[in-house]
């Protein structure tokens, strides 16, 4: 009997399903209902965040079936021989020319004529046309020269950073009038002018669209004529380039009391470019973030009248601003901040490698022991992961992408490597990485790099609100659908729409689910993949069985949740996280292909790979874990992980292996740590240490040679400094052997050295006593 009643029931619904009108009728509209009561209020600058940009690989790791066969496809970026001639000469020249140490402890800035090179060689025009007197660099190259200046000295790299990011060359290049293009860009692509962009105001940080920055068009004297106009009234602080810029890119609320434009009152978020001699603007004062002597300070206006015309694209963009800063974002996300982070961290990894070969503690290379290699296999693998990343993630903007959910992942997920990368480096160190001074390389990136986690998107922020956020809606196939079918106002259309995305969905999260579990029972050792490494083989297959999980899990999550799973950010940062650890999975499994499968560089891939995948795992744990239904998390624990969990940490004997690549010589060392500026200079505390390594390695060899004549007894017991002297006068080793040893002992002592000071800093040469400025004040 109850047999029968189920078959009648699968039988209706079957059949309701097969009739598009009576699904609807019976399910999809009573469903859309529902969906419009609880989908959660979109604001219009969220709507517009969302609109901006371009799903690319994203999607792809959405979708539950990654089509790997695309990702190797991805052109490999290629360096032009204009391009790489400015890598070799211009910026090996500005990298000599510009030191941490000099520009923030001697200059607080940087020097005048190191700007003036700046200018003159077009560093500040890398993304401007070369029909506007710019270089036209592809995303690659300009990524290029900001992580070689970012391993030399991170003010040039800001300096010239900023101005080639979000900020008003790249605001009007794509919104700019003709008459504002020919006017402004050949002059900021020779320096003529200096840019800035001014959006964040003490009251608006993070949540930047609320601005209470305004702009009144009114009527006003301009060079002797009545002009229609612009009073702008602003306090932004923090501005990158502020105190020295000679035209900001000024982000403020515009009203239309008097309707002189059109008949809407509040226009909305509107960029325009003011000139910083206009009579009322502020500039000049400084902030000193973190000791960084990068230009950075506060800018105000009060009741500033400017012509209409200098919004950017004139008059027709009053109100568009939002949408054209969430549209050139992704770009300079995409660039500036991850090329800085890899290039304090190819630093990091070639110096402190080399010196934890070159320092001798408990008459040991301090790299040899356990402990420290556990910190060299973490640098190393994590600058493998972010390398990749940096790379394909420029490849992705050179191919026409805006890419808005990748930029955010390589912007949060390469900031917080590199600073784990720096900060094991710094441990290693020891007090070596704590002295400040010339002899430090790493001081100022450690100082520096909560900077980088703070801007273009605070990091708690990007991680817990946008990365899944925003992918869950723009990287779904059909989320975004479903939504724009509930904000449909033709209810007809509304339907239709909706049934079709709706099903779609239904269907698509039904196949993730039931091949989640599949792949999970299986091991996905059965899932196809394109013709890679064998070696690399199990992680693409792994990879497909995390996407069909994630697509899965993401999928419940939002049904679970709705709405409300905008609040529970903690769940969606871990949704983020699986999403992110498989985006640099893929990338760094993609560098080992582009790179020719370098066996000598397995041991990178695998530890970084294994690594995103245990934190894969963990993110995804942590969601089941913390879900609000207990009984819909064991469901899931089942469907996702019905062996258990697949992945533990990376090796030990993996990480020795890391770590070994990092204190030696080597080709994979040397692809690791590639386009940065190594000084040739001994003179020079990285120059030097690429030296000592050189010979540390050497007079290894030799010290085997005397501990084997000391043991033997053909060398007698000599006191310590004595023993090479004895080993070379008794021809256990020849007098070459006995110059390199003394040569490493020189460059070791060289290297282990830091500096220190007179008593005042050497203030009292550079300022008068500070009595004598009482004195002075109070005559
Ligand atoms: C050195 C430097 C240079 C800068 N350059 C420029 C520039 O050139 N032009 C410009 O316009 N601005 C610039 N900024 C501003 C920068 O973009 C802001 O600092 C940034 O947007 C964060 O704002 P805030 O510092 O006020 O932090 P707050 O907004 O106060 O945030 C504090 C913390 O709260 C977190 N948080 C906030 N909201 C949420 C949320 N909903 N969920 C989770 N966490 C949240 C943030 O992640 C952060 O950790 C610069 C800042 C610095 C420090």
């Amino acid at each position: 009997m109850i047999w029968t009643i189920l078959i009648a029931l699968a039988a209706a619904l079957a059949a309701v399903l097969a009739i598009p009108a009576a699904r609807r009728a019976l399910i999809s509209d009573p469903l859309l209902r529902v969906f419009r009561r609880i989908l959660p209020p979109m604001s219009p600058t969220e709507q517009e965040a969302i609109d901006a940009g371009t799903v690319w690989w994203d999607g792809e790791l959405f979708s539950g079936r990654p089509d790997w066969a695309k990702l190797i496809a991805f052109p490999q970026p290629k360096l032009t021989p204009e391009e790489l001639s400015f890598l070799d000469h211009e910026t090996e020249q500005l990298c000599a020319m510009a030191s941490d140490w000099e520009t923030s402890h001697v200059h607080y800035d940087l020097p005048p004529h190191v700007w003036q090179f700046v200018k003159d060689k077009g560093f500040l025009g890398m993304i401007i046309p070369k029909k506007y007197g710019g270089k036209e660099f592809s995303a690659y190259a300009h990524s290029q020269v900001v992580t070689k200046l970012s391993s030399r000295c991170s003010v040039a790299a800001v300096h010239v950073m900023v101005p080639n990011s979000l900020g008003p060359a790249e605001l009007l290049r794509h919104y700019g009038t003709e008459a504002q293009k020919n006017h402004y860009l050949p002059r900021l692509a020779k320096g003529i002018e200096i840019p800035a962009f001014a959006l964040t105001n003490p009251h608006a940080g993070s949540d930047a669209a609320s601005i209470p920055d305004t702009g009144i068009v009114c009527k006003g004297m301009w060079e002797g004529r009545e002009i229609t106009g612009m009073r702008l009234t602003w306090d932004k602080r923090y501005i990158t380039l502020g105190p020295i810029c000679t035209v900001l890119g000024l982000a403020f609320r515009l009203y239309d009391p008097e309707h002189l434009l059109g008949d809407k009152e509040d226009l909305g978020i509107t960029c325009a470019l003011v000139h910083t001699n206009t009579p009322g603007v502020e500039i000049g004062r400084r902030h000193l973030p973190l000791d960084a002597v990068f230009q950075n300070g506060p800018t105000a206006g009060r009741n500033v009248f400017v012509p209409i015309d200098w919004i950017i694209g004139g008059p027709e963009m009053a109100g568009q601003g939002w949408r054209m800063l969430m549209e050139c974002l992704a770009a300079g996300r995409s660039i500036s901040l991850p090329s800085t982070s890899c290039g304090y961290s190819k630093l990091a990894v070639r110096a402190t490698g080399a010196y934890a070969r070159v320092r001798r503690q408990f008459k040991t290379p301090i790299g040899r022991f356990e402990g420290v290699e556990e910190a060299l296999a973490r640098m190393g693998g994590n600058l493998y992961m972010m390398e990749a990343t940096r790379i394909l993630t420029a490849t992705a903007v050179d191919m026409g992408e805006k890419p808005s959910v990748i930029s955010a992942i390589a912007k949060y997920h390469l900031t917080e490597r590199g600073r784990a990368v720096v900060n094991d480096a710094m441990d290693v160190l020891g007090g070596k990485g704590i002295c400040l001074g010339p002899r430090n390389f790493m001081g100022r990136a450690y100082q520096q790099l909560p900077v980088a986690i703070t801007v273009e998107g605070a990091n708690i922020l990007t991680r817990s609100l946008i990365i899944f956020g925003q992918g869950a809606i723009r990287c779904h196939p059909w989320v975004l659908a479903e939504m724009n079918a509930a904000h449909e106002p033709d209810h007809a259309k509304a339907s239709r729409d909706f049934d079709r995305a709706l099903w779609g969905h239904v269907r698509f999260a039904l196949s993730n689910g039931v091949r989640s579990l599949l792949l999970g029972v299986t091991g996905s050792h059965w899932t196809r993949v394109p013709d890679v490494a064998p070696e690399t083989r199990r992680h693409f297959q792994k990879l497909t069985r995390f996407s069909a999980a994630f697509a899965f899990l993401a999928d419940v999550s939002m049904l679970v949740l709705g709405g409300g799973l905008k609040r529970r950010e903690k769940l969606s940062a871990r949704l983020g996280d699986v999403l992110s650890y498989m985006y640099l999975c893929s990338a760094a499994l993609k560098r080992y292909e582009d790179q020719g499968r370098q066996q000598a560089d397995l041991p990178l891939l695998e530890w970084s790979v294994w690594d995103a995948m245990f934190r894969a795992q963990n993110a995804i744990e942590g969601v089941i874990s913390n879900y609000p239904s207990g009984l819909v998390a064991w469901f899931l624990q089942r469907i996702i992980f019905p062996l258990g969990r697949p992945y533990v940490v990376p090796s030990d004997r993996l990480g020795h292996e890391v770590a070994r690549l990092l204190i030696a010589p080597s080709g994979a060392r040397d692809r690791l740590t590639a386009g940065i500026y190594l000084p040739k200079s001994e003179s020079e505390v990285v120059g030097c240490l690429e030296a000592a390594l050189e010979a540390a390695i050497r007079a290894e060899e030799v010290d085997q040679k005397i501990r084997a004549a000391q043991k033997d007894g053909r060398l007698k017991a000599t006191k310590a400094g004595e023993l090479a002297q004895a080993a070379a006068e008794t021809g256990v080793i020849t007098p070459e052997e006995h110059a390199l040893l003394r040569r490493a002992t020189q460059l070791r002592d060289e290297v282990i050295k830091v500096d220190d000071f007179p008593q005042d800093f050497g203030l009292s040469q550079i300022m008068p006593p500070a009595h004598t400025l009482t004195t002075r004040a109070a005559a």
